[in-house]
C-alpha cells in the first residue's frame, strides 16, 4: 500500500484533477493499492477563514458569504462533468455555521476549525466522484471517520497515542479493492468535535496514515519537482535534490523550504517509511525521496539552502548574570510560559539571542524579559540555513560560507551549529 497526498494546486482545477486521477490509476494498475489524501482546493481554506471573519462583522445578514466558495468548486465540477449537486449538503451546512457565527456574534477556535474543515470535505467528494466517473473503485472518507482522533488544541491539534491503532482498525473495515479518498488537515476530538492539524497540515495527515497503515511509501504530490537546492524564485539555477535524509528534510521544512509541513517527517521516520515528493504537473519526474541517512551516499556535503523571512531577533542581555547560574533557564521558562517556540539560539556569558517567527505575538513575553534583562527586538532580519549531512564531517564548509558572505559585504549577525547538526544557520539583514 502507498499513501498518495495531493496538495491544493493538484486539486485546484478540473485539468489538474484529471492528472491526479491518471497518477492514481497508474499506481492502482501497478498493484500499489493507493490510499489517497487530499488538501482543499487551493485558496479555499483562506476563503473559508475569511468568510468566518466576515460573518462576525457583517451587518444585517450573512447572505452571499458562501458565493465565492460555491463558484470556485462549481467551475471544477462543471469542468469534470460530475453531478452538479454533490456539494449541496456541505454548502448548506457551511451556510448554517456562518449564520450561527453571525447570530451569536462570536467566533471561537472551535468554530473556526469547523468552518475550515469544509475545504477538504468538499475536495475529497469531488475527487472521489470524478475517480468513480473514470471507472475507479474510489470512495470519499472524512479522516475522522477513519480514526483520526486528536486532542482539543483547535487550530493546531495533535494526534493521540491511540490514533495509530484507531486508524488501522478503521481502515481494515474498508472493503479491499476500494481506493479511499480521504480529507487531509482535519480530525476530531474524542468528544466528536472537529479539529484541524494546522495550516498545511494535510502532509501530516498523509504521514500519520502512512505510519498507521505501515505503508511502503508516502508520496507527497505537489506543484514543484521535489526538494530543491534552493528556492527557485530566489535562485534561478536551483535544481531538484534526488535524495534527502529525514534529518535534512525536517531542518529544511522547519527553516523555510515550503515543500513539506515540518511535522510530516516524524511519523514516517519512526516507522522508517520513505517519503517521496513528486510533481503532479510533471508526473514522470523522479522528484525527491526522503530516507534514513544510513541509506544515503551524497557526494556533496551541502544538500540545500533554505531561508526564513518574517522573523524577530530578540537580544537579551543582563550584566547581573555574569557568573551567575540560572540565567538561561529563567529566559527559556518565559518562552515556555508564553508558548513561543524559538528557532535559532546563540549565547555568550551575558547575552542570549534567539529568533522567533513573526506569527507569534511577543509583546508580553518581551515585557516579562525586561523585568530582569535588557531586551532589544530586531524585526528586519532573515535566517539562512545551509543544510547537509556532510556539514558536520567536512572541514572548511563553514569557513567557505563565511568567506563567501564576507566577500559580498554581508554581515553575519548570528550563527549556530551544534555538534551533531546537519544545519548551519545564520542571521543577516533581510534586505541583503
Ligand atoms: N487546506 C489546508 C491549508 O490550506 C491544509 C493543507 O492544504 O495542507 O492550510
Ligand atoms: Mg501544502
Amino acid at each position: 500500500m502507498i499513501v498518495m497526498k495531493f496538495g491544493g494546486t493538484s486539486v485546484g482545477s478540473a485539468g489538474s484533477i484529471r492528472s491526479v486521477i491518471d497518477v492514481i490509476r497508474q499506481a492502482a494498475n501497478s498493484g500499489k493499492n493507493p490510499f489517497v489524501v487530499v488538501s482543499a482546493v487551493s485558496g479555499v481554506t483562506d476563503m473559508l477563514l475569511a468568510a468566518a471573519r466576515s460573518a462576525l462583522s457583517k451587518g444585517s445578514s450573512v447572505n452571499g458569504l458562501v458565493g465565492g466558495i460555491e463558484r470556485r468548486h462549481a467551475d471544477i465540477i462543471l469542468g469534470l462533468g460530475i453531478a452538479p449537486d454533490i456539494l449541496l449538503e456541505d454548502l448548506a451546512e457551511l451556510e448554517k455555521m456562518l449564520y450561527g457565527i453571525w447570530l451569536v456574534r462570536e467566533i471561537t477556535a472551535r468554530t473556526t476549525d469547523y468552518v475550515a474543515s469544509f475545504g477538504e470535505r468538499m475536495s475529497s467528494r469531488i475527487v472521489a466522484a470524478y475517480a468513480k466517473k473514470c471507472g475507479l473503485n474510489a470512495k470519499e472518507f472524512n479522516a475522522y471517520d477513519l480514526g483520526m482522533i486528536t486532542d482539543s488544541n483547535f487550530g493546531n491539534a495533535e494526534i493521540l497515542p491511540s490514533t495509530y491503532e484507531a486508524i488501522a482498525a478503521a481502515v481494515e473495515k474498508i472493503p479491499s479493492g476500494t481506493i479511499p479518498i480521504v480529507t487531509g488537515f482535519v480530525g476530531k476530538t474524542k468528544e466528536g468535535e472537529i479539529t484541524t492539524l494546522g495550516r498545511g497540515g494535510s502532509d501530516y495527515t498523509a504521514s500519520i496514515f502512512g505510519a498507521a497503515l505501515g505503508a511502503e511509501e508516502i508520496q507527497i504530490w505537489t506543484d514543484a519537482d521535489g526538494v530543491m537546492t534552493a528556492d527557485p524564485k530566489l535562485v534561478p539555477g536551483a535544481s531538484t535534490v534526488p535524495v534527502v535524509s529525514f534529518e535534512e528534510a525536517s531542518e529544511l521544512a522547519y527553516f523555510g523550504a515550503k515543500i513539506l509541513h515540518p511535522k510530516t517527517i516524524l511519523p514516517a521516520m519512526n516507522k522508517n517509511i520513505p517519503v517521496r515528493v513528486l510533481n503532479t504537473f510533471n508526473p514522470s519526474g523522479s522528484g525527491t525521496v526522503i530516507l534514513k541517512s544510513g541509506r544515503i551516499t551524497n557526494e556533496r556535503p551541502i544538500t540545500a539552502i533554505a531561508c526564513k523571512k518574517n522573523i524577530y531577533v530578540i537580544n537579551i542581555s543582563s550584566l547581573r548574570m555574569l557568573l551567575a547560574y540560572g540565567f538561561l533557564s529563567r529566559v527559556f521558562r518565559i518562552f515556555e510560559d508564553f508558548e513561543v517556540p524559538v528557532d535559532i539560539i546563540t549565547t555568550s556569558e551575558v547575552n542570549v539571542s534567539v529568533t522567533v517567527e513573526k506569527k507569534f505575538d511577543i509583546s508580553k513575553l518581551v515585557d516579562k524579559l525586561k523585568e530582569f534583562a535588557a531586551v532589544t527586538v530586531l524585526s528586519d532580519r532573515a535566517s539562512i540555513s545551509v543544510i547537509g549531512n556532510g556539514i558536520r564531517s567536512t572541514p572548511g564548509i563553514v569557513g567557505r560560507l563565511f568567506s563567501t558572505l564576507g566577500k559580498s559585504g554581508i554581515n553575519v549577525e548570528m550563527t549556530s551549529q551544534s555538534y551533531a547538526d546537519v544545519n548551519e544557520s545564520i542571521v543577516v539583514r533581510e534586505d541583503r
